[in-house]
């Protein structure tokens, strides 16, 4: 799966282009992904925004013992600061808002897919019902800045994390006065300002079954996060079926509902992340519904037989496919 998202990486990259002025540019390996950085900017720029991925990092890591997320689900409680104490609280309020679907809790049926080991497993409806009623942010309380998890509960950032990260760099980049960056963090791609020569961005979505090659692209301007989220990012095959890392909180099964993939067009790179996961694990019918009652971002939807969607917001940024554009 490593070599897709590379490959994902090269892809976005060839198609954003160049400015007139050389970017500087690093690629690295963090968040179990690698990520490309490109900043219209300064070596100090670069190293900024590479500190800061790799500070969030050692912080949000479920997986790593060390971080600060693996330590308060082995304690069952903490104080929490700084970036901690924001996801924790925009990752509860951002599960309300998708009704669960996005769900910060998941961690436990992660752990019993076996996502994090790499050591897969298929879980029995007996193994789901024992660990699904540990999942729901109602057994995340929170007290102030103190967070108690009810026994067994474990919280998962792995759904905002690189969209919290992107948005942290290009905020720090913006504050530094750099003119343009794209950050692309494992496919959650974020741009901030424009380039030298004013082109815009283009951007690939990836083909959910030749993830190397684009189904389509965006092209829009300015400081924007498109963030994807699809089955054939992370999956096993097991018995002939294929199993993908993202799960449905009610039932533990990873989400089947047609859908492909979706992409997230937003101007804020944490909210992009957890909607696209959240419109993953809903579908096609009622992402829709959602986005009708949401402002804040505009999406396209690629579903299993290829068809394409674009909400209305979006379809004319939307080139080198057929869509169908859904009104609002
Ligand atoms: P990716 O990390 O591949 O870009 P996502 O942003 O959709 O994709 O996040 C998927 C990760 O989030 C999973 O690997 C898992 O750790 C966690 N996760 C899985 N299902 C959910 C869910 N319904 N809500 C929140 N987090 C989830
Ligand atoms: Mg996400």
């Amino acid at each position: 799966m490593k070599k897709l998202t590379l490959l994902l990486v090269f892809l976005a990259l060839i198609l954003a282009g160049c400015g007139a002025a050389e970017p500087v540019e690093a690629d690295l390996f963090a968040m179990d992904t690698v990520m490309n950085l490109r900043i219209w900017g300064d070596r100090e720029d670069l190293r900024t925004a590479t500190e800061e991925i790799h500070r969030l990092d050692t912080l949000l890591s479920a997986a790593n013992s060390g971080s600060s997320v693996s330590q308060l689900n082995s304690a069952g409680m903490a104080k929490l600061s700084g970036d901690l104490l924001t996801l924790t609280r925009d990752a509860v309020s951002l599960s309300e808002k998708t009704s669960g679907a996005f769900d910060p809790t998941v961690y436990p049926l992660v752990c019993l897919w076996g996502f994090p080991s790499d050591e897969y497993h298929v879980p029995t409806q007996e193994e789901l019902d024992k660990v699904l009623p540990l999942i729901g942010t109602e057994h995340i309380r929170l007290n102030g800045d103190a967070v108690t998890l009810d026994p067994g509960t474990m919280l998962d950032f792995g759904a905002v994390a690189k969209g919290y990260t992107s948005q942290r760099c290009a905020d720090l980049l913006l504050e530094r006065g750099v003119q343009a960056a794209l950050l692309n963090l494992g496919g959650n791609v974020q741009t901030v300002g424009t380039k030298p020569d004013g082109s815009s961005w283009t951007v690939g979505i990836a083909d959910p079954e030749n993830p190397t090659d684009a189904i389509a692209t965006l092209t829009f301007s300015g400081s924007m996060a498109l963030v994807t989220s699809g089955g054939y990012q992370r999956y096993f095959e097991f018995l002939g079926n294929s199993y993908h890392h993202i799960l449905d909180p009610e039932t533990g099964m990873p989400a089947e509902n047609g859908l492909a993939s979706v992409t997230v067009l937003c101007d804020n790179g944490e909210i992009a992340d957890a909607y696209s996961t959240a419109l993953f694990v809903i579908g096609l019918d009622k992402a829709v519904e959602f986005w009708k009652s949401q402002n804040d971002f505009e999406a396209v939807f690629i579903m299993n037989d290829r068809t394409i969607y674009a909400t209305a917001g979006c379809s004319d940024l939307l080139g080198n496919c057929e869509f169908t554009v859904i009104e609002r």
